[in-house]
């Protein structure tokens, strides 16, 4: 990142314009859209005559002085659009001045570039792409615009009058906990509808009465958030996961949660491992330590994490602590493997049932009733079975699967080095050895003849049987 944002304040001075032609002219109106007081050198008269007439929200002086030569003492940003060799000149000067300075289109000569923004009022959103792609920059814009609700600015001002009001009263409420409720509470809801008039009053009562518990013994029980990380690639995290992730004040993760998804908890939450080698006992005693503490809790399991996820003892665990508890689902393993490689888990005539099980040990595969899933049309995905892979393959070809059968093995799906390998049912073993590290899940049924490295197998075999 070479250019860092940062928000001019436009009432400190005066912003300089040079230039008469159409880019220093979008450059004027936004600089007075913002509301900063412009000094203008059109270097024609004519033109500064048209644009006399034109009213705007801001002061505009015009100026046909040598903008080389003028004052510009009161000066808070130069910018440039005159063409050469003014622009370099010009661009000299504001640095000798130490004055921020761009050149339209020209970074090399800028001290700065605008971003584009999105603006909705108080709330301005800048992308920039260092000047490497205008385009890539007002794409990503419209993706913004879409996202922000269109009274956030609204919401913005509302919370900028009563901040002062909140600071002077003495309470028991951080004030990031206290605006964090009022913006995912029924006043913000009502000023994004549109309704703030009606709801000011309310938050003023909010606020006087936040300071009420300050006397209170124990600080309000936190929720805990039970979050699913998904597979992998944090794309696939839901809304409501990035919302539970952005307001945690700790996050309890599993080795299974990979490095970029938990790149989108709150800056400043802190992160603390509980992989394998912790007892569950510790955990849950751990999340509800935490959550009597007042912080607000993200147990982040990877996948799921109500499937094969121990999230089933976790919430239990917790109620029974009187702690509350929020379940936000993830994209399960299997479901998540399967989209990546396209494979259709249920197909019509096909595959009419999806069983997932888990076989850590040999020993787990050796208890499971395989006579249950040796039928044609149901698709098997086995958790942990990496390890069993062998086991996995008797016990399901004992039970009358045909041992040609589609397989597949799937490892560290939806991840950079994801990988698949794929055959038959009787050579499980030999494909779970192929993709080596975990996580993987095991893929048996017809379906799996369906996935994308299934057909590049079979046009790799038939373009080695034609070389033959
Ligand atoms: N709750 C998780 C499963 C936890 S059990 C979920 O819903 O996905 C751990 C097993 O999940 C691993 O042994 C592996 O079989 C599977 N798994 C998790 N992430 C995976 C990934 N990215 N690719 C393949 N398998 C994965």
């Amino acid at each position: 990142m070479r250019f860092l944002p940062v928000f001019l304040d436009t009432a400190a001075g005066v912003a300089v314009v040079i230039g008469a032609g159409e880019p220093a002219l979008g450059k004027l109106r936004l600089l007075r859209a913002a509301g900063a007081r412009v000094r203008w050198f059109p270097g024609a008269a004519d033109v500064a005559e048209e644009m006399l007439a034109l009213s705007g929200a801001s002061p505009l002086e015009i100026s046909l002085a040598d903008p080389l030569e003028a004052d510009w003492s009161d000066g808070v940003a130069v910018v440039s659009a005159a063409g050469d060799p003014l622009d370099a000149q010009i661009a000299a000067r504001a640095r000798r001045l130490r004055i921020p300075v761009n050149v339209v289109d020209r970074p090399e000569l800028s001290s700065f570039i605008f971003p584009a923004i999105v603006d909705r009022g108080e709330v301005v959103v800048a992308i920039g792409t260092g000047g490497a792609s205008p385009v890539l920059a007002r794409r990503l814009r419209e993706l913004i615009e879409a996202l922000l609700p269109a009274r956030i600015g609204e919401l913005a001002e509302l919370i900028g009058r009563h901040r002062r009001r909140f600071a002077a009263v003495p309470r028991a409420l951080s004030p990031r906990r206290f605006w964090q409720n009022v913006i995912a509470g029924p006043i913000a809801e009502a000023t994004l509808a549109g309704r703030s008039a009606q709801v000011e009053a309310q938050l003023v009562a909010a606020i006087d009465a936040s300071g009420a518990r300050q006397s209170a013994v124990a600080r309000d029980t936190e929720t805990v958030f039970l979050v699913g990380a998904g597979p992998g690639d944090p794309d696939l995290l839901t809304l409501r996961a990035l919302h539970a992730l952005a307001d945690a004040d700790v996050v309890f993760y599993d080795e299974l949660v990979s490095a970029e998804v938990l790149d989108r908890a709150r800056r400043g939450a802190e992160q603390v491992f509980v992989g394998k080698r912790r007892g569950q006992d510790e955990i849950n005693r751990r999340l509800v330590a935490a959550a009597r503490a007042g912080r607000r809790v993200v147990r982040l399991k990877g996948g799921d994490p109500f499937v094969f996820g121990r999230g089933g003892e976790e919430v239990e665990y917790l109620r029974n602590a009187g702690v509350p508890v929020v379940v936000v689902p993830g994209i399960t393993a299997a479901l998540g493997c399967a989209a990546e490689v396209g494979l259709p888990l249920t197909l019509r005539n096909e595959a009419g049932k999806l069983a997932l099980i888990t076989a850590e040990r040999a020993q787990d595969a050796a208890s499971i009733d395989w006579s249950g899933l040796a039928d044609r049309q149901t698709t098997v995905v086995v958790y942990m079975g990496l390890a069993s892979a062998a086991a996995v393959r008797d016990g399901l070809i004992a039970a009358g699967r045909d041992g040609a059968t589609p397989a597949a093995v799937l490892a560290r799906g939806t991840r950079p080095d994801s990988q698949a390998a794929v055959g038959r049912l009787d050579q499980l073993a030999a494909l779970a050895a192929e993709v080596g590290e975990g996580p993987a899940i095991l893929v048996i049924g017809e379906v799996v003849a369906r996935c994308a490295p299934w057909r590049a197998a079979q046009s790799d075999a038939s373009t080695a049987r034609e070389a033959a």
